[in-house]
């Protein structure tokens, strides 16, 4: 099979029919053999009402439906596990993102060797309000994971070979970082195709501002995870040597003038009203503490299934 399309989506009745119509007439129109995958994130609509209509007169249209609304990243995790083509397509279901798009991000993946091609959706068609902060979301996003060529990360219209979707677990709103999530696991070969994007027609956003604050929560996360995942020791004990130090640099300070003012009759110093004593108080307790963290991360990480994963290139 050629492309499997992964649509994630809650309450999106009306714009379905319309939706998978086009998908049709762009795969016919292209030849491709397809399947649609329409995972439905518990939607309170008739959503699933329509989709199981529109299987019942296409084959190629499957579906799984949540019992209740999970999320963005989880409908799509469960799309990934589903999808069989060759090239994974992922689209928003409410008509923002043009299925015409496909042949060309189909031919960026097996002709042009991505691993990964993101939409950028170049010219907005969305509220300010939106464009604006995602505009300094993306300038952080790029800076911190390292992808320095893409500008939309979190288009909901992407492309990947089927490998890649099965090497990456997007889970939590991760859905936002896909590509730094495949970055991760290996995945270095990423790309960036602009495409139209078009007002929703129908329904409303499903995500508030509070998108922003996780967003940007989710990022360091990734990029927690990414730098000392498996070695959590080396961020939380170099935190902790360096309290441990000042601490105890801060305690022969207020021994040696404790010392002083016990041999000298004209200068007198007492422990409590050091500023050099409660210093020394908090640097060891927050010196241990780190050490603490980072031997427990330690012994999580030794128990984490991807503590040895590794994308081998080539292997004889
Ligand atoms: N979506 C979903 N689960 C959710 C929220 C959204 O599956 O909990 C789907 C939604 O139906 C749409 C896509 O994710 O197909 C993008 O959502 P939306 O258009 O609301 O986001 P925006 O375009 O405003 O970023
Ligand atoms: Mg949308």
């Amino acid at each position: 099979m050629d492309i499997s399309v992964v649509i994630p989506l809650f309450n999106e009745e009306e714009s379905l029919p319309e939706l998978t119509r086009w998908i049709e007439r762009v795969m016919n129109d292209n030849g491709f053999s397809y399947e649609i995958i329409f995972v439905n994130d518990g939607s309170s609509d008739k959503s699933q009402e329509v989709i199981r209509t529109l299987a019942a007169s296409n084959p190629a249209i499957r579906s799984i439906a949540f019992a209740r609304n999970y999320g963005k990243s989880p409908a799509l995790n469960v799309g990934f596990g589903k999808a069989q083509g060759d090239v994974v397509i992922t689209m928003d279901a409410d008509l923002q993102d043009s299925p015409d798009e496909i042949p060309e991000l189909y031919r960026m993946i097996t002709a042009e060797g991505y691993d990964l091609v993101s939409g950028w959706k170049k010219k907005r068609y969305d509220p300010l309000s939106k464009t604006i902060p995602t505009k300094l979301f993306n300038a952080t996003a790029r800076k911190v994971s390292g992808i320095k060529n893409l500008h939309d990360f979190n288009c909901g219209l992407k492309a990947y070979r089927r490998d890649v979707v099965k090497h990456i677990e997007v889970y939590g709103d991760m859905h936002r970082y896909i590509p730094y999530l495949a970055k991760n696991a290996g995945y270095t070969r990423i790309g960036e195709k602009v495409v139209h994007h078009q007002a929703r027609k129908y329904g409303h956003t499903k995500f508030g501002l509070d998108r922003f604050v996780n967003g940007y929560l989710d990022l360091a996360t990734l990029w927690f995870q990414s730098r000392f995942g498996v070695k959590p020791m080396h961020i939380f004990g170099l935190l902790g040597s360096l309290m441990f130090i000042i601490g105890f640099i801060a305690v022969c300070v207020v021994l040696i003038l404790k010392i002083v003012s016990l041999c000298s009759d004209s200068y007198s110093f007492f422990v409590t009203n050091s500023v050099y004593f409660y210093l020394s108080l908090a640097c060891m307790i927050m010196g241990l503490q780190f050490f603490l963290t980072g031997f427990i991360g330690e012994l999580i990480t030794r128990n984490s299934p991807e503590r040895n994963n590794y994308l081998i290139a080539e292997e004889f």
